[in-house]
């Protein structure tokens, strides 16, 4: 990778697209390619066509897909993305990432996409103010929102004590005790930022052994305002007068009842990808995944790539989701082209166009 720095000329050249275009020429022209999601699948999507000179229009939503700028805007310390020895926090990160992809040409668009028309040409997008928007290429990088427990009380007691964000809501929580739910890397980051705030954590686990990597599971095993309660299933989540005041647990290996006390429960079981655009249009896994034909991002619909956690339910890292981000730019800007075989099987061929990057 020779990512040489730009000069401040280099900045001005290619920086303010976005402030210059109106609406009425966004929804005029037929757009090269359009990328949904701003998380780091779509941000480096669009680093990397915007680099190709495809003037990409990146539309970053904000309330269905969960908020703009992705999960990782919801996490603290990100200790493993290359790059950073000393750690960057999630929010930095994705704002470098944004301003990074400004910096060479892409526009920008704050809202849902409420509508897709995937399987017309050129694929048409509507948004939430009624725009609009028509593309060449279409790159979903859409993400995945937080997965619920789907327990009686949840809804009720949404943003009354249950919320499935530690580092929105963790500050309301000073010395009380809180409940995380899950045995994953979240649950584990989530109970161990908690732990600023309340005085206790208890981590509930439906298993005897967490998933969490090692490393996580020692922070917060270590950490003595975590307890943790294995084999164990919240059943209902109970409340008076809108606020938690506890649960009601089920041991997975006896199925004996208790009830714990608690002020807030947060949920780190997972995500659900955000198909809901797409649906019976592209191909899905049996987990809702999108389909993509490996290794390319191509879905079954020509000029429309998938990319992120949307389409990955092994790795969903930050980083993976970003290297899938450059292949659906550089398997667009070849669709573009006109290369062959990039909607169906995986191209081999190199690049359509020379590079000074990785
Ligand atoms: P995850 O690894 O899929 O873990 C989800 C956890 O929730 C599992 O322990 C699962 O139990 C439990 N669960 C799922 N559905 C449940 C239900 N209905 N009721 C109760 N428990 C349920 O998800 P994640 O922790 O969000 O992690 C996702 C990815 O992001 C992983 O690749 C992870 O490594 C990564 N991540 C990394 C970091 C970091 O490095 N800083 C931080 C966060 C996440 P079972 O174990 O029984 O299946």
């Amino acid at each position: 990778m020779t990512d040489l720095p730009l000069s401040a000329a280099d900045v001005a050249d290619t920086g303010s697209a976005s402030a210059t275009m109106t609406d009425d020429e966004l929804t005029a022209r037929v757009h090269d390619v359009v990328i949904i999601g701003s998380g780091p699948a779509g941000l480096t999507a669009a680093v990397y066509a915007a680099r190709a000179s495809l003037e990409p229009l990146l539309i970053e939503g904000v309330v269905e897909g969960g908020p703009t700028g992705g999960q990782l805007t919801l996490t603290t310390d990100v200790e493993n993305f290359p790059g950073f020895p000393a750690g960057i926090m999630g929010p930095e990160l994705i704002q470098n990432m944004r301003q990074q992809a400004e910096r060479f040409g892409t526009r920008f668009i704050t809202e849902d996409v409420t509508l897709a028309e995937v399987t017309t040409t050129p694929v048409t997008l509507q948004t939430a103010s009624g725009k609009t928007i028509r593309a060449r290429s279409l790159i979903i990088a859409t993400g995945a929102k937080p997965r619920r427990l789907e327990v009686p009380g949840e809804d009720e007691l949404w943003g009354g004590g249950v919320s499935a964000c530690a580092t929105c809501d963790g500050f309301f929580f000073r010395d009380k005790h809180v409940i995380v739910v899950g045995g994953g890397d979240s649950a584990m980051e989530e109970a161990t930022f908690l732990t600023k705030f309340a005085s206790k954590v208890t981590v509930i686990h439906r298993r005897s052994e967490l998933r969490a990597s090692v490393i996580m599971q020692e922070r917060a095993f270590k950490n003595d305002r975590i307890e943790f309660l294995f084999d164990a299933e919240v059943t209902e989540i109970h409340g008076r007068d809108g606020l938690m005041t506890g649960v009601s647990v089920r041991d997975t290996a006896t199925g004996a009842m208790s009830e714990v006390e608690a002020d807030g429960l947060f949920l780190a079981i997972g995500h659900i990808p955000n198909t809901w655009l797409f649906e019976d249009v592209l191909d899905t896994d049996d987990e809702g995944y999108l389909v993509v034909d490996e290794p390319s991002t191509a879905t079954n619909v020509p000029g429309v790539f998938a990319c992120g956690d949307v389409m990955d339910h092994t790795y969903r890292q930050a980083i993976t989701a970003a290297g899938t981000g450059c292949r659906a730019a550089m398997d667009a800007e070849r669709y573009l082209a006109g290369a062959e075989g990039v909607t169906a099987a995986a191209p081999d061929a190199e690049p359509a166009t020379a590079s000074t990057d990785a």
